[in-house]
This record gives structure tokens, sequence and C-alpha cells, in this order.
């Protein structure tokens, strides 16, 4: 038999690579701008249409190339930033494998143009799929144009499996966001289907994180600077106060190239401590500077991963550098040995003794579990509010903990607490249970008696699955009922957001927001959902951009019910609100209407249910 092992085609070695490095529209662009701020480029504009699918197109005013070099460019392996092994370990630019533009040609439909300052004129070069169609001499302005049409225009697998506009599009201003933080000295500017999406001018780090986010970021910022034998630590944190929910807004910079890295990360938001309220996650441009020799970037194809010879020191650095810029600019809570002498960490999550309703605990003295009776409802007036700290037989206590499970005790001791309060002198109301009677614990619980038992649902989840249905519902039929703020307001975004919110405007106004658009990046809002508390519609709308972000990368949602989800979310009324007679009831009434009453949107229960064999059970085990 024959020898059957050959060399590839480079056509199809080029398409091979380019699986690993042009992923998505997103893929190309990193590469293309990364490739334009190699050349020195004073200004790098980014063209995109149909979210990258049609057209992707940088065009920049670097060092251009020559005739010779625009065609090796092409070439597998063909770089000008590294000539040997050495210089791995020693780079100082974005690109160093020579494979993007390659990959590139594997895939789209190219066109470059590019000519040297020096030269008189340019040249041109046509090339699909991996062959070349024409190169010839170009008038052209110095610098370099590359675009890339139809992008896997020859891999129709590959192009059926690209996600909707606005998810590729999110993707493309994730990379171009990141070059552009890392080069505040150079021009950007993104145009999205002919409209300016970002205008960047050059400048300062601090006005390029505000170019992007917007001008609230004036005020978030938290400078921070430090300066060690091994690092160099250089940015800007964001305040506490203005974290998010989603995890989007933090970036790391290694040598001025952006990467992911879950143990910094940990190091930045362990050093805000208590500060940062539950499930969010704090602002941050951070960039590092190290000898190149103490890190490995070879290690990704996409290269967002880097490794460190020496993490833990890393770490250590970054923490204290993050605790002492929140503290030098006043953050951190101050200690003030003075004031607040038996001042504890419970103490501060404990709220204020007026604001403080005690819990009571009803019995009846009365009752006999084994009399025969036909009348075992026990008359009202027999109920008393036990008071407090009033007959606990300590001896009876620790009977009872004995036989308590694991996991009881846990809860035991976590609401314990509530019960060590100081004592309030005010006589507590009691209870009057009857049938069909409601009643409220601790603000966040509905217990409700039925006929075999009792419920105990959970008013926050009870209510978002209400509102889920809702919203689900004005999304389908458009109907969402808006109410008229007394005040519009006006709501400035992130250039990121606000394209979000244009993908998104009818879906936004069916649900029942009264918007429109004013100027750049803002919009108008005179209207919300009518069943939102008024007053802050603005912050809502905010709000419900966040969630459906965060939901859009961790659940993989549809727009619509994303929408829903976010919404009923944000408007739902949250554990600790007082509620009267009248708002449980229409509570109850409505959650039993919905179409599935017993599931919250979060997928756990909204209610649980008791019933009376359960509880004699308990009382006779
Ligand atoms: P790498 O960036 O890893 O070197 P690429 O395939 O991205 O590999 O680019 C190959 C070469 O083409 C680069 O090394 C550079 O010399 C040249 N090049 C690419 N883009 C530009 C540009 N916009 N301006 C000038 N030269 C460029
Ligand atoms: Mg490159």
């Amino acid at each position: 038999m024959s020898d059957i092992i050959q060399l590839l085609p480079d056509s199809v070695a080029n398409q091979i690579a380019a699986g690993e490095v042009v992923q998505r529209p997103a893929s190309a662009v990193k590469e293309l701008i990364e490739n334009a701020v190699d050349a020195g480029a004073g200004s790098i504009k980014l063209i995109i249409k149909d979210a990258g699918k049609s057209l992707l197109q940088v065009i920049d005013d670097g060092c251009g190339m020559s005739p010779t070099d625009s065609r090796m460019a092409f070439e597998r392996h063909a770089t000008s930033k590294i000539r040997k092994a050495e210089d791995l370990f020693a780079i100082r630019t974005m690109g160093f494998r020579g494979e993007a533009l390659a990959s590139i040609a594997a895939v789209a439909q190219v066109e470059l143009k590019t000519r040297r300052h020096e030269d008189e004129i340019g040249t041109q070069i046509i090339i699909e799929g991996s062959e070349i169609k024409s190169q010839e001499a170009c008038s052209s302005s110095p610098g370099t144009s590359f675009s890339a049409k139809n992008l896997f225009f020859n891999i129709p697998a590959r192009r059926n499996f690209l996600k909707s506009n606005p998810v590729e599009m999110r993707h493309i201003i994730d990379e171009f966001q990141r070059v552009a933080l890392a080069n505040p000295g150079i021009f950007f500017s993104l145009h999205h289907d002919g409209q300016e999406v970002f205008h960047l001018p050059k400048g300062t780090l601090k006005q390029r994180i505000v170019h992007i986010f917007g001008n609230s970021y004036n005020e978030r910022l938290v400078p921070m600077e430090e300066h060690t034998d091994i690092i160099n630590i250089k940015g800007f944190i964001g305040k506490p106060e203005y974290s998010k929910k989603t995890r989007g807004d933090q970036f790391f910079f290694v040598n001025n190239r952006f990467i992911k890295d879950a143990y910094l990360n940990h190091a930045v938001t362990t050093a805000y401590d208590e500060l940062l309220p539950a499930d969010s996650f704090p602002f941050y441009v951070l960039f590092i500077t190290i000898d190149p020799v103490h890190i490995d970037i070879n290690v990704h194809p996409t290269k967002t991963e880097i490794k460190f010879d020496n993490e833990k020191v890393i770490y250590a650095i970054i923490r204290s550098a993050v605790k002492r810029s929140l503290g030098q600019y006043n953050i951190s809570p101050a200690i003030d040995f003075d004031a607040a002498p038996k001042s504890t960490a419970l103490r501060d999550f404990v709220p204020s003794e007026a604001s403080f309703k005690m819990p009571t605990i009803n019995f009846n003295p009365d009752f006999n579990p084994f009399e025969q009776s036909t009348d075992r409802t026990p008359s009202s007036s027999s109920f008393r509010s036990a008071p407090q700290k009033a007959n606990v037989n300590l001896g009876n206590w620790e009977q009872l903990y004995k036989i308590v499970q694991e996991d009881e005790l846990k809860q035991e001791v976590h609401t314990h607490p509530l019960f060590s309060l100081p004592e309030e002198k005010e006589e507590t109301p009691k209870f009057k249970l009857s049938e069909n009677h409601a009643f409220q614990i601790h603000n966040k619980y509905i217990i409700s008696p039925i006929k075999s038992g009792f419920i105990v649902i959970d008013q926050q989840a009870a209510h978002e699955r209400i509102l889920y249905e809702r919203y689900l519902n004005s999304l389908e039929t458009h109907k969402g009922n808006s109410q008229q703020s007394l005040f519009p307001q006006t709501l400035e975004l992130a250039p990121s957001d606000f394209e979000l919110l244009k993908e998104m405007f009818e879906e936004v106004k069916a649900l029942g927001f009264d918007i429109r658009e004013f100027g750049r990046n803002s919009v108008v809002v005179d209207g919300a959902p009518a069943d939102v508390a008024g007053g802050n519609e603005a912050q809502l709308l905010e709000n419900l951009i966040e969630s459906f972000k965060q939901n859009a990368t961790v659940l993989k949602l549809n727009k619509r019910d994303n929408l829903a989800r976010s919404l009923a979310r944000n408007a739902s009324l949250k554990a600790g609100t007082a509620l009267n007679k009248d708002e449980m009831s229409l509570l109850i009434d409505e959650l039993f209407a919905c179409q599935m009453p017993k599931v919250a949107v979060s997928g756990k229960p909204t209610f649980i249910t008791i019933g009376l064999d359960e509880l004699l059970k308990r009382f006779t085990s």
C-alpha cells in the first residue's frame, strides 16, 4: 500500500486555525484593532454592519505596510513582532502569533488597503477564503484599512451558529471597550449600521472611562496607584455604593493586555469587605505592569489568560492596594474610637430599636391536646401574648436543643439575635386567628390558615410570580398599563447599554414604560408600568437593563422571558415590607390566579403547606 499522509493545503490549514482565532465577529474585531494599536495608530475607526455579519472594517493611521509585507501579512505565522524564541518572554505588542490575518482571510472576503507614510502610493489586496483575487497599487491615505465582509461565507455551519445581532454586537462592544480602555491616548470610534455608537477622543484614563460608561462615572471613581518591586498597579476602582449586579464592568490589564483572572478579581472584591452589598460587583479598571519574564501569555490562543510565577504575592499586593485606596478616600467605615464603645458587628446589622417590632409568641395555657372536645378552637380571649423573656425555662430549652437536628440548630442560632434584643415596653397586640385571616411574620412571610392546616407564603417570591406572568402577558398583548410620572426623568446610559435598550425599545414600551430617545445615549422616562411604586422610574429602568444583562449571560433566556423576569425581580415588593390586611388578601388572590402559583420565578416554591397532621405528629412525637 502506498503512503497516505499528506500535508494539508494552506487554505484548509488556515481554516482550521481560524476555528481557534476567529470564533465570532468580535474575535476578528479584537485582532484587527489590536493590529492597529501595534501599528502605532493615533486614530482607530471601527465600522460594523449587521453586528459584524456583513461587514467589519478597521481604519487606522498607523505605520502601514510595504507592498511585499502586505502580501506576507496573510501567511500563517507571518509576523513582524517577534523573531526568535527568546522574544516570547519579552512581548510588548498585542499580537505575536502571526495567525490573525491568515485566519480572517480564510473565512471572509477581505480587502486590505495600506500605505506607509513614507510611500507615495499604497497597496490594495483582495483575498477571499485564503485565495488572492488581486493585488495592485492604489491611492490611499497613510495607514491601513482592513475590511472583512460576510464572515464565515464559506462555512455555512459556522455562520448559522452565530447568535442574534444584539448578542454578537454586545461581544463586539466588549472587545472594543477593552482595547479602548487600555489605550486612552488613541482616538477610537465605533459605527454600527451607520450610527456612531462610541466617539472617544484622546485623553486621560479617567476621561476614557467617563466617555465609555457615561458622565455619571465622574463621581464614581476612586484613583488607585501602587508601586512595588514586583509590580506597579494603576487605575480606578468604583465606589462601593455604585457596584452593580453584573460582573461586566471589571477590567484587569497586564502590560496593557486585557486579562480575565478569577483569582485577582477575588483579591479586589475581598478588599471591599462588607462595604459591598450582597451579590454585587464593584467597578474597576486596573493596569498591572510587570516584567514580562514573570508572566506567560502564551497559554491560550485568545490570550485573555495569563500565568504569573508569583501569584500569591500579587494577590496580596492588589488586595492591600485596593483597601488603601478605599481608606484614603474615606470610603471604608472610619473607626471612631471615642464613639460607640460597645459597637459589635451584630449591632450594625440589626435595625434600630424604634423601627423594630418584637415577634410575639402566642399560646393557650389552658389547651389540653388530650381533651376530647367538639370545639377545638380556643377562644381568642384564652390566647395570651407571651411577655418577653418570661416563662423561658432554661432547663427546658436545653432539652429542646438536644433533640433538634444539626441544621435546625443552625437556623435557630441564626435567628437567635432577633430574640435577644432589648425588651420592648409596649404591650404587643394579640393576633386574632380566624379561619380566613392571613397574617404576616417578620414582614416577610404571610401565614394563612387553610382547611387542612396553614400555608406560609414567601411574599417576595409570590409577588415576583404575579408580576412575571403579568409582564409576559403585557409583552404578548402590547397592553402594559402605563402610569405617567409627575416629573419626566432623564436617564443617561453607557453607550453599550443604550444600544441594548434600543434593541428592545418596543418590548420595554409594551411593558408599560413610556420612554423616548433624548439625544446621545439618553432617554426620557415619562411613565412606568402602573403597578410600580412611583418616584424612581428611571432607576427602575436602569435596574431592568442591569438584570437583563445578567440574565442574558447567566441564564441564556429569550428576550421576552428575560425582560419579564428582570422587571418582576426589580419591581416586586421586597421582604421587609409590612402589608395590611387588604394587601395580603390581594396578594393571595392574585397568586392563586396565576398559571403556576406554586413556583417562584427562581424555581423555588412560593409557599409551603403545613398540615394539621404534621403539627399533630410534631407535638406528639
Ligand atoms: P500578529 O499581529 O500576531 O503579528 P497578524 O496576522 O495579526 O499577526 O498580522 C501579521 C502582520 O501584519 C503583523 O505582524 C504586522 O506586521 C502586519 N499588520 C497587520 N495589521 C497591520 C496594520 N493595521 N498596520 C500595519 N501593519 C499591520
Ligand atoms: Mg495581530
